[in-house]
C-alpha cells in the first residue's frame, strides 16, 4: 500500500508517502494518489450515526452524535490515524470550534500531543474543555494570526488542515458512503462553509454510484457559492448565530460548485433561530447552523429530504439563554 500527495492546479507532486497539509509551492488543495491506511475500526465509536425519520417523511442524519459532538471525527479521525502511522508525536490545528474539539479528542486517545491555535474570540466554554481534554491552548488576538503560528508548526508536527488536506476529505467520504441506499430517491441538505462536508458527501455518494441530489445550504455572510450555482432561495440576512458556517473564500470552491448539484439556499438567524428552537423542542440538540438545513428544505417544500445535522447543541447554553431572554 502506498500513497501520494499532488496539486491539481500547479502540477506539484509530493514523494511516496510525504505528508504535506498544502501545496508548498502554490498554497492549494491537495489531492491524493493511491491508498492511505485508514482506522481498521472507529476509534472513538465515530461514524455509523442513526438516520432518523419523522411522521413527515423527513430524514436526520444524526452527525452530531459523533463523539466529540460534530461530524468532524470522520476526517480527524483518518488524518490522526495517518499521523501516527506516520510517526508524528504531536498535532496541530487552528480552529476555535468543533475541528479543535475533534482533534484534542483523538489527539488524547492516540498519544499525541495537540497544540490548539485559536482566536481570543473563541467562547469560554469551549476554550475550557479543550484545556480539560488535555490539549495545550495558544491564544491569539484574531483568527488570521492563530492560523499564521499553526503554519509556523508544520515542520515538527502534523497539521490537521481541514479545508486542504485530502486525508481529512477522504474521512468524510465515509458519510457519502453510508448515505447512498438513501439517497437515490432523497435531496440531501448539506450546510457548507469551508466545503469539506459538502464535497465529502458527494464523493461518498459517487463513489457508489449514486447520482448526488444535493442542495448546499449557506449563511448570508459566507454565501461562497451565491454567484457560482443557482440560488433556490434567499431568507434573512443576519449570520451572528451561524457560527459554523463562517468561511468566505473556501480553498475548495471549484469542487464545491460540483457537488451543489441543485443549487444553494441562504439561510439568515431570522430563520434558524425559529428552526433551532423547533428541533430542540423536538429533541435535536443541535448547533444553531445546523438548524438551516430545516428552513431550506421547507422553504423549497422538499417532499423527502435527508438532512445533515452536523454539530451538537450542547455546546451552546449561551446562546439558548439569549433566545430565551430575546422571546
Ligand atoms: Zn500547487
Amino acid at each position: 500500500m502506498s500513497w501520494s500527495l499532488y496539486c491539481p492546479k500547479c502540477g506539484w507532486e509530493g514523494g511516496s508517502e510525504d505528508y504535506y497539509p498544502f501545496c508548498p509551492k502554490c498554497g492549494s488543495p491537495l489531492e491524493l494518489k493511491g491508498t492511505i491506511p485508514v482506522p481498521p475500526k472507529p476509534i472513538l465509536g465515530e461514524g455509523n450515526t442513526p438516520l432518523v425519520e419523522d411522521e413527515r417523511g423527513v430524514a436526520y442524519k444524526l452527525e452530531y452524535l459523533n463523539p466529540t459532538g460534530s461530524f468532524k471525527d470522520r476526517g480527524t479521525s483518518y488524518s490522526l490515524y495517518l499521523a501516527k502511522q506516520l510517526g508524528y508525536k504531536c498535532v496541530v490545528v487552528d480552529s476555535s470550534g468543533n475541528t479543535a474539539l475533534s482533534v484534542a479528542g483523538y489527539a488524547g486517545i492516540l498519544g499525541l500531543k495537540a497544540r490548539v491555535h485559536v482566536p481570543a474570540s473563541a467562547s469560554k466554554g469551549k476554550i475550557a474543555l479543550l484545556k480539560f481534554m488535555g490539549a495545550e491552548v495558544v491564544i491569539h488576538p484574531t483568527r488570521e494570526l492563530a492560523a499564521e503560528a499553526a503554519r509556523r508548526e508544520i515542520q515538527e508536527c502534523f497539521y490537521v488542515a481541514h479545508a486542504t488536506s485530502p486525508i481529512f476529505l477522504k474521512g468524510i467520504e465515509s458519510l457519502g458512503r453510508e448515505l447512498a441506499g438513501e439517497a437515490s430517491d432523497r435531496t440531501i441538505f448539506v450546510p457548507a462553509s469551508s466545503g469539506t462536508l459538502l464535497i465529502g458527501v458527494y464523493r461518498g455518494l459517487v463513489s457508489q454510484g449514486v447520482e448526488p441530489r444535493i442542495v448546499a445550504v449557506q449563511s448570508p455572510a459566507a454565501a461562497s457559492l451565491a454567484n457560482r450555482v443557482k440560488v433556490l432561495e434567499r431568507l434573512g440576512s443576519k449570520s451572528r448565530l451561524l457560527d459554523a458556517l463562517v468561511v468566505k473564500n473556501p480553498p475548495r470552491i471549484e469542487e464545491m460548485v460540483e457537488a451543489a448539484t441543485l443549487g444553494v439556499v441562504i439561510v439568515g438567524d431570522e430563520y434558524a433561530s425559529v428552526a433551532w428552537r423547533r428541533l430542540a423542542e423536538r429533541g435535536f440538540i443541535v448547533e444553531p447552523s445546523s438548524a438551516t438545513v430545516l428552513v431550506a428544505s421547507d422553504a423549497l417544500g422538499e417532499a423527502r429530504p435527508l438532512l445533515i445535522l452536523t454539530g451538537s447543541g450542547l455546546k451552546y447554553h449561551d446562546r439558548m439563554a439569549e433566545e430565551i431572554e430575546a422571546k
